[in-house]
């Protein structure tokens, strides 16, 4: 059979282990690895990619020794203990004919505990902690953790390590001059910077032979000051070939740079030949890695030579049978990453089990089961939306005969209006699927249809309403004025605001609502998004940092907000940040502390501080939050429902927490008990 991705597909021999395909899934904290009963789920997870035909695996990090574990209590492989647990997941991951490597992870100044170690007594900006310099005799120890946990692993059943050398963890540490302030054998120049690391790879070497695979993943563009050059990077990957590992995978970005590498705002591998640049120096494959998520960008950049692998964990936590699914001409059906960080990185980082917004199965693999159901029953969906969405396909998933009905002209909802957002194109990503899901589980779509509760009253033996939300309309006087635009006009194209205007709301949407304001509607090339931050993708800057280009302001917004603090706290910890730093790119005046008066033909009349002022705007844009929509749901004065057929999900049910990560969980784990 042809196939449209021959190289994505191709295996790559490595001497003692042949890959089947190309696609390496990356590592990847869950929150499962560091409680021993949660072995059994974290079996699951790895073995349902492992059949969903992905190349190679890699563990979430796994700590060599206790002072280079992210926080206490967090995973290591030191003892035989460890090697007991971690063979349920090799063993679970070779039953499916997976290949898996332990990455072997050392903190140093971002292990988040007072006994952290690093190159130097340098504090980072994202820990508390300032780490204490290792001796000479500390480094030699530390060495031999790696070799030691190298050859645990080896005895767990894994089919390699990988040593974690970049993202600013320990090895990264080293190997730049920001932290690595040493005087010493392990300091200076390069060649000393780069020499824990060396010794890492050759020790590793030395106790696991020449038929274990040793992937050393090594940042290729640091994105802090005081990085690493170009020639450094190349220097110490060469170094790295000789030393004997099998395969460079690639990091970008420290945790702590202020610039996104991974959020749905940056384009589609953006940062493929910054890794083109280094693979040219090696004969050993290069992994490149960040924001690859299609069969189609990962197959262009292996044809073009940029890469032998592609790195992809979110995708594979969004679909474990990406790889399958491309195999067989069924790319159409992937669940796709949408780079959002919700229901990942945010849980990782708020020490929470990960999951993924869109494939709620995710690390709940024992737990969230479409099983056939018992009786085959009539289900009424009403709302297509990501709840109802989720509800419907899982439903019909099963074998229900489902019917879902939708009062607009099409399905998806809230995220119709997100994918309109510049940087969150991806959000359209799970519209197409949800679409093609509904095709391939049968369910009867009916669009354009307000469903009434009389008229599904004798058809259904259950009836799910997600009908979602209606936009808050605040009670200002004036909120009748033709300035006043409600979010979803302006989200959905339907009103067009003037050059100033001023947002009510810095939520989540008032965010959004910014971004589409100031954001040019067509895309960035990946040179213009890095020309914005600052990203030097051709080598000429230690660290790849340049200064940011001054970017020209396409309107003059003000996003206010009556409590008083930081703006826009709503969105999660990994995005946040690079929502605030692009609205403070484009100028907008972020006012907390408001008092709504009046709107008028001069404007938005504000009180702040005791002081009344005008904002002479030509439009103000409503973002105040949202309220159920209940109207067809068959309630009693207290509001609880009234059939037992009938159930309520999504925004419907709890508008205050309108949220996608909460809707399709919902609709799933229902449609999984229905
Ligand atoms: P939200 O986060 O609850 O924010 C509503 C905003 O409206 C707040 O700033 C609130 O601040 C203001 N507000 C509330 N009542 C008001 C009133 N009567 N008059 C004037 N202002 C009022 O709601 P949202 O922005 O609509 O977002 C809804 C959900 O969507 C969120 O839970 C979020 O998780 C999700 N979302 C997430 C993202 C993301 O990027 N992660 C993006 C979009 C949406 P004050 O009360 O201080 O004025
Ligand atoms: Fe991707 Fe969002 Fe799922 Fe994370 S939660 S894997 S970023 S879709």
């Amino acid at each position: 059979m042809t196939t449209p991705y021959p190289k994505l597909l191709e295996p790559l021999d490595l001497g003692f282990m042949t890959l089947p395909n190309r696609v390496v899934m990356g590592s990847m904290h869950t929150g499962l690895e560091d409680l021993p009963w949660n072995n059994r789920k974290l079996a699951a997870y790895f073995a349902e990619r492992a059949k969903g035909g992905v190349g190679l695996m890699i563990t979430g990090g796994i700590s060599v020794n206790r002072r280079g574990w992210l926080a206490p209590g967090g995973a290591t492989m030191r003892s035989r203990l460890d090697v007991w647990q971690h063979r349920a997941v090799t063993e679970a991951v070779h039953a499916q004919g997976g290949r898996i490597v332990m990455q072997a992870l050392n903190g140093g100044r971002y292990s988040y505990h007072p006994f952290s170690e690093s190159a130097s007594a340098v504090k980072s900006r994202i820990n508390p902690f300032k780490p204490r310099a290792m001796s000479l005799r500390r480094v030699g120890q530390v060495v031999a953790d790696y070799a030691r946990a190298a050859t645990l692993a080896r005895e767990a059943g894994y089919d390699g390590v990988e040593i974690m050398g970049s993202e600013g963890y320990l090895l990264s540490q080293f190997l730049c001059p920001r932290v690595n302030h040493r005087t010493d054998a392990y300091g200076g120049d390069i060649r000393g910077r780069m020499r824990m690391s060396v010794e890492v790879v050759e020790a590793i070497r030395r106790a696991v032979g020449r038929d274990f695979l040793v992937v050393f993943r090594l940042s290729l563009l640091d994105l802090v000051e005081d990085g690493n050059t170009h020639d450094e990077i190349v220097a110490t990957a060469k170094a790295l070939e000789a030393a004997g590992i099998d395969v460079l995978n690639t990091g970008i970005g420290w945790h702590e740079a202020r610039v996104p590498t991974i959020v749905t705002s940056v384009p589609r591998a953006a940062f493929r030949s910054v890794t083109a640049m280094v693979k040219r120096h090696l004969r050993i494959p290069v992994c490149a890695s960040n924001r690859i998520n299609t069969p189609e960008v990962a197959e262009d950049i292996l044809a073009s030579g940029d890469a032998d692998l592609v790195s992809m964990a979110r995708p594979l936590l969004a679909d474990p049978h990406f790889v399958r699914k491309a195999a067989a001409g069924r790319a159409d059906e992937i669940n796709v990453c949408i780079a959002c960080n919700q229901a990942c990185l945010d849980h990782t980082f708020a020490y929470k089990r990960a999951t993924c917004l869109v494939n709620p199965q995710a690390c709940y693999e024992t737990e969230l089961i479409y099983a056939p159901p018992a009786v085959r029953r009539k289900v009424a969906v009403v709302g297509a939306g990501m709840a109802g969405l989720s509800a419907a396909t899982v439903a019909a998933g099963r074998g229900h005969d489902v019917t879902l009905f939708e009062a607009e002209d099409d399905i998806g909802g809230q995220f119709n209006m997100a994918a309109n957002i510049p940087g969150k194109e991806e959000f359209g990503e799970t519209i197409r699927y949800f679409r093609r899901q509904l095709d391939l589980t049968g369910v009867t779509l009916r669009l354009g249809h307000r469903a009434s509760m009389s008229e599904l009253d004798s058809s259904f033996d259950a009836i799910v309403f997600a009908t979602g939300v209606v936009p808050r309309q605040p009670a200002i006087p004036g909120i009748d004025h033709a300035k006043v635009i409600p979010y979803p006009d302006l989200l959905l194209r339907r009103r067009l605001a003037g050059p100033r205007v001023a947002v009510i709301g810095a939520g989540g949407i008032g965010i959004d609502a910014a971004e589409f304001l100031l954001a040019d509607p067509s895309p960035p090339s990946v040179e213009d998004w890095c020309r914005a931050w600052g990203i030097d993708l051709e080598g000429r800057t230690p660290g790849g940092l340049v200064e940011p280009a001054h970017v020209a302001p396409r309107r003059e917004v003000w996003l206010l907000q009556r409590k008083r603090g930081r703006m826009g706290k709503g969105p999660g910890k990994t995005t946040g940040w690079v929502h605030r730093a692009a609205l403070l790119q484009h100028g907008v005046h972020m006012l907390d502390g408001v008092e709504y008066r009046r709107i008028d033909d001069e404007g938005l009349h504000i009180r702040r501080n005791g002081e009344d002022s005008v904002l002479p705007v030509d439009h103000v844009i409503i973002c105040a939050g949202q309220v159920p929509r209940r109207d067809v749901v068959p309630l009693d004065a207290k509001g609880k429902l009234t059939d037992p057929r009938c159930h309520i999900i999504g925004g419907a049910d709890v508008a205050a927490e309108l949220d996608a990560k909460r809707a399709i969980r919902q609709g799933a784990e229902l449609a999984a008990r229905l």
